[in-house]
């Protein structure tokens, strides 16, 4: 088996009662980029903390390595921890943090040496190792952080939100180094946060959590492309999915919004709504796929509507016009650097993109 971490049916039940975490399965292989993504507590910090040996397992397996892991101590799991606060020593300069952990497994000095040197030239930490921690920067600082972990050459990193801490700007550039990183290193992250830009950006597959439960795991284009059910829509991707109460008609030809307007399904869509002609759905576009120029107006004829707009924001590259369709919000993202001033702008919906959503079960219909 290549899976280097597999959970399975892993539920944690808190002391007081409290189910966290419901059934969590997954296999992942060696050197993937895992990230846990949800809104706050929804169980994610919990399975990592279970991975980690911190919290005990309620029942169900975790497989280290091919090793059944559930009552080994953190300490010889093979995984190693960044947390979020970062937790160095203040009192000790960058290499005795990073030397520490090894220090206290009686690691041979001239070993420590080696693995510290390394992980710091791979960091870019080598001209601060005599610095204390406050004499660093936070980005510097979180770089220690991962430097502890890396020299205790884990076969799993495991890391809890370990950007929350720094400012807009540095999480970006902290992103694509943590990205640089899990390259060089070529090993297994499993990472924590409820920061999607962050899940989209840095995974190899997301997994997003909601009340305990696993939503959906995918990698980020699918999730992206394909949610699975409405939560995952409205999480997953900013700004998130328009949505638009209808009906598709007796003929399942049309989704009849509840505005009156009529949008003619495409063939596919007619398949796969067989059950539900006559009833009630959402469906759901990204804004990126409503459309206001010309070529695409004249393209998709048979699901035009008007936006009556709220306001529109000038991005630089792009305009995003807030406003309503038929009662309903929509944003839709357009692709013109010309700013846009009118208060109704005819637009289509690409009906090759857009999905439906079962309103009981909440999941996407295919
Ligand atoms: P956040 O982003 O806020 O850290 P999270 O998704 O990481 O959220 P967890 O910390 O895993 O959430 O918590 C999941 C749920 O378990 C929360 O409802 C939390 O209140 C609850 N919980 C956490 N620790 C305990 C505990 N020791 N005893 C009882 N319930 C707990």
């Amino acid at each position: 088996m290549s899976a280097d971490v597999i959970l399975k049916d892993v539920n944690k039940v808190y002391p007081n009662g409290f189910h966290a975490v419901y059934d969590f399965n997954i296999e992942i292989e060696k050197g993937e980029f895992i990230v846990l993504a949800g809104p706050s507590g929804c169980g994610k910090s919990t399975t990592l903390r279970m991975i980690a040996g911190l919290e005990e397992i309620s029942s169900g397996d975790l497989i280290i390595n091919g090793k059944r892991v559930n009552n080994v101590a953190p300490k010889d799991r093979d995984i190693a921890m960044v947390f979020q606060n970062y937790a160095l020593y203040a009192h000790m300069t960058v290499y005795h943090n990073m030397a520490f952990s090894l220090t206290i497994r009686k690691v041979d000095p001239v070993e420590i040496h080696a693995r510290v040197m390394k992980a710091a030239e791979i960091l870019g930490l080598v001209p601060y190792l005599n610095r204390k921690p406050k004499q660093l920067s936070g980005g510097q600082r979180q770089r220690v952080a991962c430097g502890r972990a890396i020299v205790r050459d884990p076969v799993v990193f495991l890391l809890d939100e370990p950007l929350s801490n720094l400012d807009a700007k540095l999480r970006g550039s902290m992103r694509k180094e943590l990205m640089q990183l899990h390259e060089r290193l070529n090993a297994t992250f499993v990472y924590v946060t409820h920061d999607q830009i962050e899940a989209l950006t840095l995974a190899t597959r997301i997994v997003v959590m909601k009340d305990g439960y696993v939503q959906q795991i995918a990698t980020p284009k699918e999730m992206f492309d394909k949610p699975e059910n409405l939560f995952v829509a409205g999480f997953i991707g900013t700004p998130p999915m328009n949505m638009a109460d209808g009906t598709i008609s007796n003929d399942c030809q049309y989704f009849e919004h509840v505005s009156g307007l009529k949008l003619k399904l495409t063939e596919h869509q007619s398949e796969i709504l067989q059950n539900y002609a006559g009833k009630a759905v959402k469906m759901a576009s990204r804004s990126e796929y409503v459309y206001i120029d010309d070529a695409s107006l004249a393209k998709h004829k048979d699901s035009q509507f008007d936006i009556h707009v709220d306001y529109t924001e000038f991005l630089g590259a792009y305009n995003l016009i807030y406003g309503t369709f038929g009662g309903q919000d929509i944003i839709a993202k357009v692709y013109s650097r010309d700013e846009i001033s009118a208060d109704v702008i005819r637009s289509c919906f690409d009906m090759e993109k857009v999905h439906f959503f079962d309103i009981e079960t909440t999941k996407r219909i295919r």
